[in-house]
């Protein structure tokens, strides 16, 4: 099978070469779930000998967009529908040698749809291939999971991440945001892109000013960074400064410093430990019903007494 476009992942590039009638392709958010389903229904529709070869009538096709042996089924479906679906997987393909169904999100499927699917998964017609992507697996059946070979995305070597980053439709952004941006990746190139995209780079300056607010003991300006009108912003906030300080934490024990701030570095291992299992903690608590501001004073008291308690090295 040709890979082009999915970098590194070689692990999974040879499980693939083995063909096989289900998989769950899991990883997290920019781990190239999407690019390696699209590599791969394309290589169960593709007609030429090196799959998929992006130039036949059944590659364009599928690439245009409407492909008919290839089913892309919402998960939020009720279970009813779900079974007419998949109906479709006895017959045989219109055009292709395969028919594909393919699940984004499949976390979101219901226990009874994931059951009715279980059935077909199971004795399934030799033409029928099923692909379900997720960032969870454990909202999977095991016994789902069982009858599909689990795809793992690997994280990608830091050079790669920059390497990618070199291309011609990165050449707007400065080395000092790449770096920061393969930082904050954890392998992922995806997650290095949508680092450079514009939202989340406001939420990391964010977290940013608001570090340096509260070690240089600037409680105002802390609290007008961390006031937020509704829930869902302050989750976000919260999940980004977890991440933001697990980055600095990790770069400083692998003495991988690029691209990061040294003011935050300066806090050592010991207070960047401490301040991502209270943020864990914290996130973990956001589950239940909070109130908003009382939990941001609460954020900001925890991290600032972190910060400033002279006894942590
Ligand atoms: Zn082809």
């Amino acid at each position: 099978m040709k890979f082009d476009g999915l970098i590194g992942n070689n692990g999974v590039k040879k499980t693939l070469e083995k063909p096989f009638h289900a998989y769950i392709i899991h990883g997290p958010k920019g781990s190239g779930k999407h690019t390696l389903e699209k590599i791969l229904t394309a290589s169960f529709v593709c007609e030429s000998d090196e799959k998929p070869c992006g130039k036949c009538s059944q590659c364009k096709k599928y690439l245009s967009g409407n492909h008919v042996d290839v089913m892309y089924i919402p998960t939020d479906i009720k279970v009813g529908i779900l079974r007419e679906k998949l109906k479709d997987a006895s017959y045989l393909p219109n055009e292709a040698e395969h028919r594909v169904f393919v699940f984004y999100e499949a976390e979101k499927l219901t226990p009874a749809c994931q059951n009715a699917l279980l059935k077909i998964v199971e004795e399934p017609p030799s033409h029928a291939v099923f692909i379900f992507l997720t960032e969870n697996t454990g909202a999977i059946l095991s016994t789902l999971r069982s009858r599909c070979e689990m795809i793992a995305m690997e994280p990608v070597d830091d050079r790669e991440i920059y390497k990618y980053l070199l291309r011609p439709e990165f050449s707007k952004i400065s080395d000092e945001q790449k770096k920061a941006a393969v930082a904050f990746s954890g392998g992922y190139i995806g997650a290095a892109c949508s680092f450079l995209s514009n939202e989340k780079s406001e939420l990391l300056v964010k977290c940013d000013r608001f570090a340096r607010a509260i070690i240089n003991n600037r409680m105002d300006e802390a609290l007008r960074i961390a006031s937020f009108k509704d829930r869902n912003e302050l989750v976000l906030f919260t999940d980004e400064l977890y991440s933001y300080f697990t980055v600095h934490l990790r770069s400083l024990k692998s003495g991988n410093v690029d691209g990061l701030n040294s003011e935050i570095q300066s806090l050592g291992p010991d207070r960047l430990a401490l301040l991502c299992i209270k943020l864990a903690s914290l996130k973990d608590k956001m589950k239940f019903n909070v109130n908003v501001s009382l939990f941001s004073t609460a954020l900001i008291a925890e991290c600032q007494s972190i910060c400033q308690n002279d006894q942590i090295s």
